[in-house]
């Protein structure tokens, strides 16, 4: 608020009555930028200004003064509003959306004083956006809320835009995982979370996106009643059974949806429950190392979801990744998926056919959101007419007797694709050929759809042509040939006369003005004409605005069906999807069950493969087999660029594809459930967050020691390599032993330290494996082939004369590897370093004149030919003495 000048002698002029509701309008919504709506523009005050023009890179000016200093400002158009957003949502704020509520014109004719009314109508967070042009179409935009209520921590997720909304309960441990699934673009917490000790670094991360709020916003039971209310039910028990710190986390959110949208409902599904181990757990670190929807350089090219999402619609690619987010656990519930993605693979021409039909399916659930938000537009129409109508095709195709009866999954998506017909015959007739992004912009309503507005409409388009005949039949019924009918701004439509006509027009003509030479007129026809004519264009577009209300009523009373046929839309994408890729790629069913099996056969890892075969080498991938059932620890080394990685990656990656209900790059898959599953592979520094290389890699292998337990699947790559050697393979030695005994885990470990191959003869569940390679006329070559036994050697150097080390530095380096070979290491290193061959041949180089050794210099005074068999005896014992002594 402004406060009133306290220094009585200052002379401030009293704030300005818009400046005044301002500050008003800014107060109530702290922490935002404020977009205060001016005309055509948005503009943003004082300290929102200096920022919003930073972050936008916009022209920061001024505009009047406030308590004597000039007040700073910056705008941007309305019309392109949007794209500004985008930025500084990307960036990290909250935009307040502050529009004008009522027309400024019509405030003005009721006579009201101050400013146009304003109000914020929605409040725009990373979390909570709805429009195409901030949306990701294929990925979700979670936002999640976290509570504890009773000891415990529950988790919410909803997406805004398209009604998806579940919750879980989760812990300390399991929520950077859980969090990492759902990679939310704004989290919501309780203030006093952020003081947990335990939680602090796992915020940390996170900071960007979180939304702490006042611990009450998070009571449960206020929560409960927020919900019951939202679903208008008595009782939540009718959407499962929910624990208290879930059921504060899902009310949170639906509080912050409330108020950020200014109190419109949007469409959110009633929460489904994800219960505990339902899905498998994947930490962050094991996320990024598997590059499962980003790669490590943070692409998404090259990922594993680019790799196999073959999804023809926005929906469907959605539901891609969830799935790939969160594999099942459940063999039951994984056998129904991949039920429905081999009737697809089993009928080609059955799944060519629905892609072809799924192709023109716009994204109907996003369109429902925006409806629903009072943000949509005749576009949004238009898409629902689009893919409702595709529905009836679809469930037609599904029911052909070829094809019955369907997989459980795909009768459900036949079942949910609902009836739609009257609606999509309604928005068929409703809707025009072309469409505007707004209804304001009217003219997206079809002729013969409303006789009123055509009416209206015609009215408005042949005014002329009315004017006309207007005009031709007064000239016929007075006998005056030259009258005209006219428009000005100034009178508007009149009859115009020359003066010595005027007296043969009859008592229906009434005078208006009197020009020089003529006379004009108006008749109550043309004065209803003109009223018409001049209302015909408001009135047009005000019944095209109710016709559109009348439409978006008509789909608000069906959402839940609409949201229904959105779902089934995106299962039947899906399952065809993940056939299409399993035929193109020749991936196999794979068998899910209890237990700990893994048995591949034949595997492959699907990005390098599909990389592999991008460059123009397909079948240039080499298949290896995994077996874990009688060892189910498997030590594999091998040189570097074996293939070592690849491998263990590509088990990694089969058990998800798994169990996620896709088929699998193999030629045959047994896998037991994975609970859980750990990669620590490669070495990367995370110095944005201030680790060393061997710090993150040692917080990771300590994740992996004390939480996988015996359904865990782990891939570890070559730990300990980050210190030295004694000290990292002895790391290594203890971590494998603990794997073994007390994990008990299925494991890939993958090592340099050949040492730890002796480890074979202790651990019974243990297995040596390498990487197959041929030495062929001095070169090394790799086989990519995994087979029983060990390394005998690592190549490094092979690899580093391939990278163009200098040769002097291979060639050192070799010497170096023969003495260590050989065991003796301590003094023979010694000797190594007293002896630096390298920078004797660069001093060589630098002092071309030296000084002869004793041996030399006799060698030089000898002269072989004059010698004597028993003086050359002699010599060499001279030479022998020289040299030892
Ligand atoms: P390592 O971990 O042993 O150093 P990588 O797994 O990183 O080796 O593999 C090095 C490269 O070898 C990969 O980038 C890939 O191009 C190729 N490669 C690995 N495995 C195979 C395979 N099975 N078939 C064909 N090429 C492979």
């Amino acid at each position: 608020m402004i406060e009133p000048a306290r220094d009585a002698g200052a002379a401030v002029p009293a704030a300005s009555p818009v400046m005044v509701q301002y500050h008003e309008i800014k107060q109530a919504h702290p922490g935002c930028l404020l977009f205060f709506r001016m005309g055509d523009f948005y503009e943003l005050f004082f300290d929102d200004a200096v920022t919003a023009a930073q972050a936008l890179d916009i022209a920061l000016t001024k505009r009047g003064r406030h308590e004597g200093a000039d007040i700073p400002m910056c705008g941007v158009p309305v019309h392109t509003a949007e794209a500004y957003l985008a930025r500084l949502i990307r960036a990290g704020f909250k935009v307040a959306m502050c529009d004008q509520i009522e027309d400024p014109a019509e405030a003005r004719r009721r006579g009201a004083k101050g400013p146009v009314r304003r109000a914020v109508i929605r409040v725009v967070t990373a979390g909570t956006l709805t429009e195409e042009g901030l949306l990701d179409a294929r990925r979700h935009n979670y936002l999640a809320g976290l509570a504890e209520a009773g000891g415990e921590i529950g988790l919410a997720w909803l997406d805004l835009s398209t009604g998806a909304f579940a919750l879980a309960p989760t812990s300390e441990p399991a929520l950077a995982g859980d969090l990492a699934r759902l990679m939310p673009g704004e989290i919501l917490l309780p203030e006093r979370m952020l003081t947990r000790p335990a939680l602090f670094e796992l915020l940390a991360e996170w900071k960007p996106a979180l939304t702490p709020l006042p611990n009450p916003r998070f009571e449960s039971e206020a929560a409960r009643r927020r919900l019951e209310s939202f679903y208008g039910v008595g009782a939540l028990d009718g959407f499962g059974n929910f624990g208290r710190a879930e059921l504060a986390a899902a009310g949170a959110l639906v509080d912050y949806v409330g108020l950020t949208q200014q109190g419109r409902a949007p469409h959110l599904e009633p929460p489904r429950r994800v219960a505990p181990g339902s899905v498998m757990q994947i930490d962050a670190a094991t996320r990024r190392n598997l590059e499962l929807v980003t790669t490590l350089a943070g692409e998404r090219r090259g990922s594993l979801l680019a790799t196999i999402d073959r999804t023809v619609t926005a929906a469907g690619a959605r539901l891609l990744a969830d799935h790939l987010a969160a594999p099942l656990t459940e063999p039951a519930g994984i056998a129904a998926r991949l039920d429905a993605v081999q009737f697809f693979v089993d009928r080609p021409e059955a799944r060519a056919a629905l892609r072809e039909r799924l192709k023109r399916c716009p994204d109907i659930e996003r369109a429902l959101t925006r409806l629903s938000l009072g943000r949509g537009g005749p576009r949004d129409l238009a898409s629902l007419r689009q893919s409702l109508g595709e529905t009836a095709s679809l469930r037609d195709r599904l029911a052909q007797p070829g094809l019955v009866p369907l997989p459980e999954r795909l009768s459900e998506a036949q079942h949910g694709l609902g009836e739609h017909g009257v609606l999509v015959e309604r928005l068929g007739r409703a809707l025009a050929a072309e469409l505007p992004l707004f209804a304001r912009d009217g003219g997206f309503i079809a002729a013969r759809y409303s006789n009123e507005l055509d009416e209206w409409r015609s009215l408005r388009d042949e005014s002329r042509r009315m004017i006309a005949a207007l005009q031709a039949r007064y000239a016929g019924e007075t006998a005056i040939g030259a009258l005209k009918i006219r428009h000005n701004n100034v009178i508007g439509y009149y009859i115009e006369v020359s003066a010595n006509h005027a007296g043969k027009l009859g008592p229906e003509f009434i005078h208006r003005q009197t020009m020089a030479g003529a006379q004009r007129y108006t008749t109550a026809e043309l004065a209803e004409l003109e009223t018409k004519i001049a209302s015909a264009a408001e009135r047009a577009l005000a019944l095209e605005l109710r016709l559109y209300e009348d439409l978006v009523a008509e789909i608000m009373a069906r959402r839940a069906e609409i949201a229904a046929a959105a779902t089934a839309l995106a299962t039947l994408d899906l399952a065809a999807a993940l056939a299409e890729m399993a035929t193109e790629a020749l991936w196999v069913r794979p068998v899910v069950e209890e237990g700990t099996a893994f048995e591949v056969q034949g595997g492959r890892h699907p990005t390098v493969e599909a990389a592999l075969a991008a460059e123009g080498k397909g079948g240039g991938f080499v298949a290896n087999d995994c077996g874990l059932a009688d060892n189910r620890v498997w030590l594999v080394t091998g040189p570097n660029m074996a293939g070592k990685s690849t491998f263990l990656r590509q088990n990694a990656l089969i058990a998800i594809l798994a169990q996620m209900s896709s088929y699998v790059p193999a030629r045959a898959a047994r896998i037991g459930i994975v609970d859980r599953l750990f990669s620590r592979v490669g070495a990367a520094d995370d110095l944005a967050r201030g680790r060393s290389t061997f710090m993150v890699e040692m917080i990771e292998t300590a994740a992996i020691l004390n939480q996988a337990g015996p359904r865990a699947f782990v891939i570890l790559d070559e730990i300990g390599r980050g210190t030295a050697t004694f000290d990292g393979l002895s790391i290594a030695w203890a971590a494998l032993e603990h794997l073994h005994e007390v994990n008990r885990c299925r494991t890939l470990f993958a090592t340099h330290y050949h040492e730890l191959t002796a480890l074979a003869a202790k651990l019974p569940a243990l297995a040596c494996h390498t990487m197959r390679v041929k030495e062929w006329k001095g070169d090394v070559v790799f086989l990519h082939e995994v087979g029983p036994g060990t390394a005998d050697r690592s190549y490094g150097i092979h690899v580093a004369k391939l990278a163009g080390l200098p040769k002097t530095v291979t060639a050192r380096a070799e010497e170096v590897l023969g003495v260590l070979e050989k065991g003796e290491q301590g003094g023979a290193l010694a000797r190594l370093a007293d002896d630096l061959p390298l920078f004797r041949a660069a001093r060589r180089r630098a002092e071309p004149v030296l000084q002869a050794s004793p041996a030399e210099a006799l060698l030089s005074e000898t002269r072989p030919d004059e010698l004597t068999p028993r003086e050359a005896l002699d010599l060499v014992y001279r030479l022998k003495n020289l040299t030892t002594d």
